[in-house]
């Protein structure tokens, strides 16, 4: 896709698109910053107070004071003996699901409230597809006493009720949007909108790696506290070792960033579990997507594609530019699973390891168990990020197997 193509093609918020080859924020041929003009200021200021805060120790050691008195960091490694046995593998899990709130997201929200706080701003705002990430930026502006706005497309707003209830718990404002397909496309655009008419006072919380520089490498450094952990504690357990294989799941791709943040040195075999339906690696072309230039699902004329997977977390058409970078350069490799897999999965590490996992680790769950003994060899060593719980999953999961409901 050329140039001039991706201008025209990323069009539906713009006002006067301004590409910007020449900044930094690029993953060789992936990322950048494909926004309108009047965003990116907004963008050049994030980018500065970032580089600057994540340099200065203060910085460092109020955000470590959080994650460790509020989140519960550093959270354990388990080592899975009952599906070691039944794999022949020796299975580890970094314990994302055991953070307050219950995924790694909070990592990233609780880096990003702090830095706007820094800055002095004193609102956020975030824009949530299946309210995980609404969730966790309504938990960090309620920490940090800022107000909140959730744009939430109308359709998704109905589907779940319950995470709408819980941010409003919170104190977020939950605004749906009813332009466009209302889910969360349109939400970004919302978002996107107030930000351009708010900056001075108010931060864009962005849920993933995604999004236009400096996101995906902001939000890469917020999580790569879950690699930089994993590594060390799995040193321990495995005496100086590194694992043969580290697994995470993708959606956008931040908790696997993060995870392979601390293992892009090592030797580790790299491995990113898409859903066969939200496959954008596996199954995408290159375009530009909320800002960023990577992989992403789209038919033959460039058209977005739909994605779906039973998790909602990992139904996102796009992938982190880095993500797509890795990728091309042969580094990480990424696999894909289907909804069965993954549902045989989440009952598996129930009943082996009394671990209920949310479905989009299941993910990668699912990859490890159909590769044991084949692409991963007997013997192997394999760490998994388990990314979150599943307890939000589990009446979807009972309604799937009890046939009252679709995937
Ligand atoms: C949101 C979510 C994901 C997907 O997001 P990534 O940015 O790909 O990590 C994965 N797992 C859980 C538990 C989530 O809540």
């Amino acid at each position: 896709m050329s140039i001039a193509d991706e201008i025209e093609f990323y069009t539906s918020f713009s006002d006067g698109l301004v590409v910007n080859p020449g900044a930094s924020g690029r993953f060789g041929e992936y990322g950048g910053r494909y926004i309108p003009e009047s965003l990116i200021p907004a963008c050049r200021d994030l980018e500065l107070n970032f580089d600057n805060c994540w340099n200065d120790p203060e910085f460092r050691s109020d955000l470590y004071e959080l994650l460790t008195t509020y989140a519960g960091r550093p959270t354990t490694l388990t080592e899975c003996k009952q599906l070691s046995k039944e794999l022949d593998l020796l299975v580890m899990l970094k314990r994302e699901d055991l953070t307050h709130t219950g995924s790694h997201k909070i990592n990233n929200v609780l880096g990003q409230a702090l830095l706007a706080q820094k800055m002095g701003k004193t609102r956020l705002i975030a824009e949530t597809g299946a309210g995980q990430h609404g969730v966790a930026t309504a938990t960090a502006a309620a920490v940090f006493g800022m107000q909140c706005t959730v744009y939430m497309g109308e359709i998704d707003v109905k589907r779940q009720e319950l995470n709408v209830f819980r941010m409003k718990l919170l104190g977020a404002e939950v605004v749906p949007v009813s332009s466009g397909s209302k889910t969360l496309k349109d939400a970004i655009n919302e978002a996107f909108r107030d930000w351009v008419a708010t900056s001075e006072y108010t931060h864009y919380c962005v849920g993933s790696v995604v999004g236009p520089h400096p996101y995906p490498w902001m939000v890469r450094e917020f999580q790569s506290i879950i690699g930089n952990e994993a590594r060390e504690q799995c040193r321990r357990h495995l005496e100086g070792y590194d694992p043969d294989f580290v697994v995470a799941c993708v959606g956008g791709g931040s908790n696997a960033a993060g995870t392979f943040a601390g293992y892009l040195a090592t030797e580790s075999n790299l491995v990113g579990v898409e859903a066969e339906g939200g496959a954008a690696i596996s199954k995408g072309a290159i375009g530009v997507l909320h800002g960023m230039r990577t992989r992403l699902m789209q038919d033959e004329d460039g058209q977005i594609l739909e994605a779906h997977s039973i998790s909602a977390g990992l139904d996102y058409p796009g992938i982190g530019p880095e993500h797509s970078y890795l990728s091309s350069v042969g580094r990480v490799t990424y696999e894909s699973v289907n909804d069965e897999e993954v549902l045989n999965a989440f009952g598996t590490l129930c009943r082996t390891e009394g671990i209920v996992p949310a479905l989009e680790p299941a993910h990668a769950i699912a990859w490890v168990i159909r590769e044991a003994g084949k692409k991963i060899p007997t013997g192997s060593a394999v760490l998994i990020t388990l990314s979150g719980r599943g307890d939000k999953d589990v009446q979807q999961v009972m309604e799937i197997l009890q046939g009252k409901r679709e995937n």
